[in-house]
């Protein structure tokens, strides 16, 4: 006969628990489960997307009914165990149902932590924990509009994303100076802020609430410092609290959670506990992946099968909100006897911070870029030694080696090894579902296996594995949207820019239902590049689209002053340029003159209100050290003074730079000419490089010098200054239209082959169309230093920029 199993509470630990028994020894128990809640299973932690209309409640449903019924489950939904008798080992809800057992299961999860405020039970104030407190914060939005969300962690900020999305003005209190501070370090805080500022959330930072407002509903939220915010809807989002009543009363040894062995068992034998309500050597935990594991443990256990039991977990947390990019995992704070390794690029708001004791990674944060965050994690999870190779953690390969490539990295992972923390899903069944059930994309492993389904974080692990059970040619291009914002992908964005003639961000945020009003720092940039790209002429620039480097058309520096970098064509510069460049720099007490890696010369420390006057009195055009547009044309002196020169590499030089000078790209563009394949001026590491050769010229592209080091390939070899002229404006051009926003040439040339570039550029037709529409666009451009210089209405905005302290490259 079979054994009886209870299982009070029908949500992700416990029903996680029950199905891997059920994998183990599907016919030792009946099993009987409670749930307080009138559905299913289903995964709460999708709740965010489903606030945020990216999901509909079926499809968060992780065991349907009919699950149930399939594995003979006896569901008792929308019924709370109000008892358990553990001498008779017997269970009760309030409406008379009664179940024996041999083994009991608590999984009663938390209760959310509701703030004991005046007035914190009126009608309109809500926790965010269930499917209800979902339909009503969606219910509300329906006729009301000002949501106050207190507190500034995960669950908080969510809930605000989720409430902008229904169109209400969301405010978001938080009694500490930084958001997700438990989580995040003070830089990944403020650039989150920032985002989210820019997503329209507002922000009331170090405020704490003294009650709420209204008679029956709530009217508004008054502060301890006497202030008051309207509100007509109040989402607590403070924390979280084990749900242990029910154990206490029954006798069971409970801390801040109901106290658990390292086989989950309970105080009492037989009665056995999961999920946020118990507690492990001191720990109830608030996150999915830590219960899963429980849940294996505990399925062992129950099952007979030996293992050395549940040893605890180290956690990483992901933010489930469109267009921000946020992952921290252990402890990511500095301490005496802590070093840590950063990176730092506001230009592409990405930032990434790896704490390391004792030759071992303890803890890391990345913001912007999360790519490296399933990498990162099992180095701290297994205490991986890095001693020698701490700086290639996140500089990668290029830097000297140390860090895997991702498919290299996924190669070395066990079978066993889990890959989706949220859904429990190892690698052994990912690499089933490609080879067994013949997925060949990400969507498809998620549907198959629900690997990358909840928070999102393992998405590039999850491709990785394709690429390496498919090879790169067998994995299916999986459909991404080029940001959060929006499922449409770039080729998508760009053909209905192009074919429904959309000449402004907005119009494309509208006919492409962007799920957001504004877009996000990532989409705005990257919509107003393809605009321009598009429709030069018709597209008006959208300012504040930019960075603010590109904004200020200068370069903010680590102390808030800027850096100028007047254009020397070819690095040829003349003592009247110099001198005019040194008084110039006298005048306004310039602290640092510098030459560039660039060959041209870089003023540093100047003040804000000094720009406009200091580039009216260098009359020279903008270098643009600044922006993703062609940044220098480096020269060696090649035949002019080199007895080596084969060709004229400086006039070659000059002359491509002032062809494209002021050209937008996708990403920066730097080019070289070398005078003889010497390749003094280092033509091989930049996007389009040029080397004399006897009778000619050889033409690279793609290459890199930056933080991913990559030589650039031959082209084509061609015989005249015209031929370069003609190959460098067609390879630019079919870069500008091709490219995804953001791309260097480097990373371009590498996801489409040299080959398929040769190919586009093979005709003369072709490259003489390309010349034309790259002629086009640089007749359109003026010299952004002169326009501030003359517009009043520029300089004023200007003037009134705030200089954020923020580091940037220069060049
Ligand atoms: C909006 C939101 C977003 C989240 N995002 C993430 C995330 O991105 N990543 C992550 O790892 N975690 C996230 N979490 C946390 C995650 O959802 C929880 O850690 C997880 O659901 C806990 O599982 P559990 O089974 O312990 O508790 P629960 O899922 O809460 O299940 C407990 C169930 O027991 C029922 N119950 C309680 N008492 C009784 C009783 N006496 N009788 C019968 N039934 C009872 C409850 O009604 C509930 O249905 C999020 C949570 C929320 C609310
Ligand atoms: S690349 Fe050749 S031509 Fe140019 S400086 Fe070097 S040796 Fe001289
Ligand atoms: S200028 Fe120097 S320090 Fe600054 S980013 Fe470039 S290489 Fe790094």
């Amino acid at each position: 006969m079979k054994k009886k199993l209870v299982l009070i509470g029908n949500g992700m630990a416990g029903v996680w628990a029950v199905e891997q028994l059920l994998k183990l020894a599907p016919n030792q128990y009946e099993v009987t489960v409670f749930g307080s809640e009138p559905h299913p299973n289903y995964n709460r932690i999708l709740l965010s997307s489903v606030l945020a209309g990216d999901a509909k409640i079926d499809d968060i449903v992780i065991n349907d009914w009919n699950w149930y019924k399939e594995n003979g489950v006896t569901l008792h939904a929308g019924h709370t165990v109000t008892k358990i008798d553990t001498e008779r080992k017997s269970v009760s809800t309030a409406s008379g149902i009664t179940a024996e057992y041999d083994d009991l299961i608590i999984a009663t999860g938390s209760l959310p932590f509701m703030l004991p405020l005046p007035g914190a039970d009126k009608e309109g104030v809500i926790a965010f924990r269930d499917i209800n407190d979902c339909n009503t914060m969606i219910e509300t939005a329906k006729n009301y509009k000002k949501a106050i969300v207190i507190g500034g962690g995960l669950l908080g900020l969510e809930a605000a994303r989720g409430l902008l999305n229904l169109n209400m003005d969301v405010s978001v209190v938080h009694i500490f100076k930084d958001l997700m501070e438990r989580q995040l370090d003070q830089t990944a805080s403020q650039m989150l802020r920032k985002e989210l500022e820019k997503q329209g959330m507002n922000f009331l930072l170090e405020k704490n609430t003294d009650s709420i407002l209204g008679k029956k509903r709530v009217t508004g939220v008054k502060f301890k410092d006497g202030s008051v915010v309207d509100a007509d809807l109040v989402v607590m989002a403070v924390g979280i609290k084990p749900n242990v009543q029910l154990a206490k009363d029954s006798g069971l040894e409970v801390n801040r959670g109901i106290v658990v062995n390292d086989y989950l068992e309970t105080s009492i034998p037989h009665v056995y506990s999961v999920g946020e309500c118990a507690e492990h050597r001191g720990i109830a935990y608030g996150l999915v992946a830590p219960l899963y594991e429980q849940g294996n443990e505990l399925a062992k256990r129950l099952a007979g099968v030996p293992s050395a039991g549940y040893q605890g977990s180290v956690v990483s947390t992901k933010l489930k909100v469109s267009g921000v990019d946020v992952f921290s995992a252990g402890q990511f704070t500095d301490a005496e006897d802590t070093a840590s390794v950063r990176v730092q690029d506001d230009f592409e708001g990405v930032y990434k911070k790896v704490v390391i004791k004792d030759g071992k990674v303890i803890g890391a944060v990345l913001f912007g870029d999360t790519s490296d965050g399933s990498r990162l994690f099992k180095m701290i999870r297994e205490g991986e030694d890095v001693t020698g190779k701490e700086k290639q953690i996140l500089l990668g390969e290029g830097s000297g080696g140390g860090a895997k490539s991702g498919v290299d990295y996924v190669a070395s992972m066990a079978d066993s090894e889990i890959v989706c923390g949220c859904n429990g899903v190892s690698k052994g069944t990912i690499l089933n579902a490609i080879s067994e059930k013949g997925c060949t994309s990400v969507n498809e492993i998620k549907a198959c296996t629900k690997a990358s389904g909840s928070c999102g974080g393992c998405k590039p692990l999850v491709a990785d594995l394709l690429a390496l059970a498919l090879g790169a040619d067998g994995v299916q291009t999986v459909k991404e949207g080029i940001c959060g914002c929006t499922e449409h992908s770039r080729d998508e964005v760009v053909e209905a820019i192009r074919s429904m003639r959309l000449t402004s961000s907005k119009e494309v945020m509208n006919v492409l239902e962007w799920k957001t009003e504004e877009g996000c720092s990532k989409c705005r940039p990257a919509l107003n590049y393809y605009l321009g790209m598009a429709w030069p002429e018709e597209h008006e620039e959208e300012r504040e689209s930019r960075f603010v480097n590109e904004r200020n058309h200068a370069n903010i520096q680590k102390d808030g002053t800027y850096s100028v970098v007047p254009r020397i064509y070819g690095g040829v510069t003349s003592p009247a340029e110099l001198k005019r460049i040194a008084e110039v720099a006298e005048k306004f007490d310039v602290p640092m003159v510098k030459f560039t890696g660039g060959q041209r010369l870089d003023l540093l420390g100047v003040k804000k209100e000094d720009l406009p006057k200091m580039w009216a009195e260098l009359d020279m055009p903008s270098g643009y050290a600044y922006g993703k547009a062609l940044r220098t044309v480096k020269t060696c002196v090649g035949s002019t003074f080199c007895r080596f020169g084969t060709q004229d590499s400086i006039q070659m030089g000059i002359d491509l730079e002032k062809r494209f000078e002021r050209l937008n790209t996708p990403a920066k563009v730097k080019l070289a000419v070398s005078g003889c394949p010497r390749n003094c001026a280092e033509s091989t590491i930049k996007d389009f490089g040029v080397i004399a050769i006897d009778g000619g010229w050889e033409l690279y592209v793609g290459g890199n010098g930056g933080v991913k080091v990559r030589a650039s390939e031959l082209l084509c070899k061609v015989k005249t200054e015209e031929e370069v002229q003609e190959w460098a404006g067609a390879f630019l051009q079919y870069y500008r239209e091709a490219a995804k926003w953001n791309e260097r040439t480097s990373e371009w040339v590498s996801r489409v082959g040299l080959e398929s570039i040769k190919e586009a550029l093979a005709s003369e037709e072709e490259r003489k169309a390309l010349n034309e529409r790259i002629d086009k666009t640089l007749s359109l451009t003026t010299d952004p230093w002169k326009e501030i210089i003359e517009k009043d209405e520029l300089r004023a905005t200007f003037e009134e920029l705030q200089a954020p302290a923020l580091e940037t490259v220069a060049d």
